[in-house]
């Protein structure tokens, strides 16, 4: 079935008669159980229960999986349980640009597990295979003790170099090239994690590139009205589920189920969002580009973008971000979210409402970023008020040139 029908359909009850269409938010830490339990009883609600199920069922069939996914209490939970996969004494490639508090857990990891961390310019594919290559050939050199894999109920985990990649990146919007960065992380017995969250599943499905674990922040498009804090991860190894399943259980952080209910019901107008606000983001950024008071504007839909054309193979959409370096510089652009009627000048995205942020007001973001660069996440308004607004506050930045 088509995308668009699975967001709708998928994770409802059963038909019976006098059946709900929703499922209900059963508020209990505890189920009634005897004896030993077969496997997939309810026994706990931190190990599972069926609040999550309907979530977890429609996700993964939003990315084309066949095992159901896994609801975390957040975004970073769903990442630390996916980067605990990376052994100790292991290898990890990471984007140079990426979501920052997944860089953050990420170099964390070489402080507390002895893993060695590369960042990449992840859009550059002749750099992130030589560096899968060479971390492949440290692990597996006579001078480095082999990494220790990890192991579940299923046997151990590959345990080559760990490539984690987001596509488009946060805030930069590179494109990395799925497929080729799969084939040659596959080649040295690795594993990709993709984070496709800025995506989401209507955008692009990873696991059909051969990913091995998909992440979402589910906070962002898939719950989409900015009321929860939610993560997600799908994959298709049971043995990488299990694993990822023993993180959530032991690591405890899970989601509640009034958020977890809430999730499902935005999940139902994912598509009707997203076609929207990336009509629109489209629309603003051809309007954008060659303003008198725009000095660069990014989007993967652009013929001017770098990985236009990747991105037009390896996506069904270019998303609902654009970034915007207004005329002004720094002091213009953060008139500019001063200035803004309609815009929610907020961090976050995917939202209905459409909110920017100049992210290097943020310390931990990357140097690199541009320090008058706006990240725009264009919500479901009419597209005429989001660029009228966007207008007079360009205009309020020029004031600030020269
Ligand atoms: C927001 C975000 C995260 C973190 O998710 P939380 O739900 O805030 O914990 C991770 N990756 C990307 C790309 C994000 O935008």
């Amino acid at each position: 079935m088509h995308p668009e029908t699975i967001a709708v359909s998928a994770g409802r009850p059963a038909r019976t008669e006098q059946a709900p269409v929703n499922p209900p938010v059963v508020l209990s830490s505890t189920y009634v159980s005897t004896g030993e339990p077969a496997p997939g009883d309810l026994i706990y609600a931190r190990s599972g229960t069926e609040t999550w199920l309907p979530f977890e069922r429609a996700l993964a069939d939003l990315e084309g999986a066949r095992l159901p996914g896994l609801l975390f209490g957040s975004g970073m939970a769903a990442i630390a349980a996916a980067l605990d996969l990376v052994p100790v004494g292991g290898e990890l490639i990471i984007p140079r640009h990426g979501y920052h508090a997944s860089l953050v857990a990420a170099h964390d990891l070489t402080v507390r597990s002895g893993v060695r961390v590369t960042e990449v310019a992840i859009e550059d594919t002749g750099a992130v295979v030589a560096a899968v290559r060479a971390a492949a050939r440290r692990l597996t050199g006579s001078d480095t003790p082999a990494a220790t894999s990890v192991g579940t109920p299923n046997g151990p985990i590959p345990n080559g170099p760990v490539l984690w990649v987001e596509t488009p990146t946060n805030p930069m919007l590179e494109v990395a090239d799925l497929p080729a960065l799969v084939a040659a992380t596959h080649d040295v017995d690795g594993l990709v994690l993709v984070d496709n969250t800025f995506a989401t599943p209507l955008g692009q499905r990873p696991l059909s590139h051969g990913a091995d674990v998909v992440v979402h922040s589910v906070t962002k498009y898939l719950a989409g009205h900015s009321d929860v804090v939610l993560g997600a991860v799908v994959t298709d190894s049971p043995d990488l589920r299990a694993a990822l399943l023993d993180r959530r259980s032991l690591g405890g952080a899970v989601a509640g189920p009034f958020e977890a209910w809430l999730a499902l019901r935005g999940l139902r107008t994912l598509a009707l969002r997203v076609e929207r606000s990336q009509r629109t983001a489209a629309d603003l950024a051809e309007r954008l580009s060659g303003h008198p008071n725009v000095v660069e504007v990014s989007y993967p839909g652009l013929t001017t973008h770098p990985q236009h054309e990747r991105a037009s193979i390896q996506m069904t959409g270019f998303g609902s971000i654009l970034t915007l370096r207004p005329v002004g510089g720094a002091a213009g652009a953060d008139a500019l979210t001063r200035a803004v009627r309609l815009w929610v000048p907020a961090t976050s995205l995917g939202g209905v409402e459409s909110s920017l942020e100049r992210r290097r007001r943020l310390g931990a973001e990357a140097p690199t970023v541009p320090e008058d660069l706006l990240r725009l996440s264009v919500g479901i308004e009419h597209a005429d008020d989001l660029f009228a607004d966007l207008e007079q506050a360009l205009a309020v930045a020029a004031t600030y040139a020269g």
